[in-house]
């Protein structure tokens, strides 16, 4: 009898599944161990009825407190919103160690969504399978980033949003996120936006900075695993050639035949270093180097300057082995 009635019989999928899982459908779960304990005589003891207040003051619907989080989908989102809240709101990032594009929220994970602020991420087009989830919370507690139609795409592409890899994108994202915090909290309104404009400043002599650095280098084959980087490479107008494109990771034999023969240059991996892509640097005559787009190998207390400043170091630690392109890339 326990067994027949405790499954969940009638739930529908998503929300009311997990819930259940979790054992927050207290009415379900409550009533099926009842009836299994008092099989006949109907006893409702007043400590069962207890125990039932304690459930739903514990499993209540989840609802964003004003003190809540500011839920992040990737860490450079949360060095771009940390420009703006300065450690006044806590921040937590979803998707750590993990591929944004096929990223699925686990059940506590969905719960902090629910509790959230905020949450902020770039849009169905980046993180894919979150979309789902994203799809049942209200749109007036998240933001989705990529319905902005200013981000600059130059040199990048259009199917892999890693706008963040470019320090004038970050500081439309850093606009955006202040604004919705105003409205969230219209007493520190002045301050938000005054904190974005001091960002947008900033950020707007890094891409001066990381172009120059980078400028020296545009006629460099550059191949990419991973089609991120015209983000980061683009501005400066350095052409990335992608090895594979979005959320694709395998790598065609036709693009293979295409990159061969590309002349002395890089080859850009995502961290870690591993043997695959060393390999296939070697297949195509290239150096091999690897980028960490998602600032996975920063410090706990790292900026968002820091993660482009690192992205730039390891682009010469490869770049800089050819002879010809390190003295133009010196000279700037
Ligand atoms: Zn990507």
């Amino acid at each position: 009898m326990f067994r027949r009635c405790c499954e969940p019989v009638g739930l529908g999928v998503g929300q009311s599944g997990w819930r259940l899982k979790a054992g927050c459908d207290y009415i379900a779960v409550l009533r099926c161990h009842l009836s299994s304990m008092f099989p006949s005589t109907r006893i409702f003891p007043l400590s069962v009825l207890a125990l039932f207040g304690f459930c739903l003051l514990a499993c209540g619907d989840p609802k964003p407190s004003p003190g809540g989080e500011l839920v992040v989908s990737v860490r450079p989102l949360a060095l771009i919103a940390q420009e703006i809240t300065k450690g006044e709101i806590p921040i937590r990032i979803l998707i750590e160690g993990r591929d944004p594009h096929h990223y699925a929220p686990s059940i506590p994970e969905r719960a902090a969504l629910e509790r959230a602020l905020l949450i902020v991420w770039l849009g169905p087009q980046m993180e894919g399978v979150m979309a789902g989830q994203m799809a049942s919370l209200p749109a007036e507690r998240q933001l989705q980033l990529l319905t902005n139609s200013t981000f600059e795409y130059q040199g990048a592409s259009a199917a892999d949003m890693h706008l963040w890899l470019r320090p004038r994108n970050a500081a439309i994202a850093a606009a955006q996120i202040a604004e919705r915090l105003a409205q969230l909290r219209p007493q520190s309104a002045e301050l938000y936006r005054r904190r974005a404009r001091d960002f947008s400043r900033s950020m707007a002599n890094l891409q001066k900075v990381l172009d120059r650095a980078l400028w020296g280098y545009r006629n460099v084959p550059i191949v990419v695993t991973h089609d991120a980087y015209g983000h980061f490479f683009g501005s400066a107008g350095i052409e990335t050639r992608a090895l594979a494109y979005g959320s694709d990771r395998g790598y065609g034999a036709r693009a293979m035949l295409d990159l061969s023969g590309a002349g002395e240059g890089c080859l850009f991996g995502d961290v870690p270093e591993n043997a695959r892509d060393r390999q296939l640097a070697r297949h195509l005559g290239l150096h091999y180097g690897t980028l960490d787009s998602l600032g996975a190998q920063l410090g706990p207390d790292a900026s968002y300057r820091d993660l482009i400043e690192s992205l730039l170091a390891q682009a010469r630690g490869c770049l800089s082995r050819i002879p010809d392109a390190s003295t133009r890339g010196s000279r700037n």
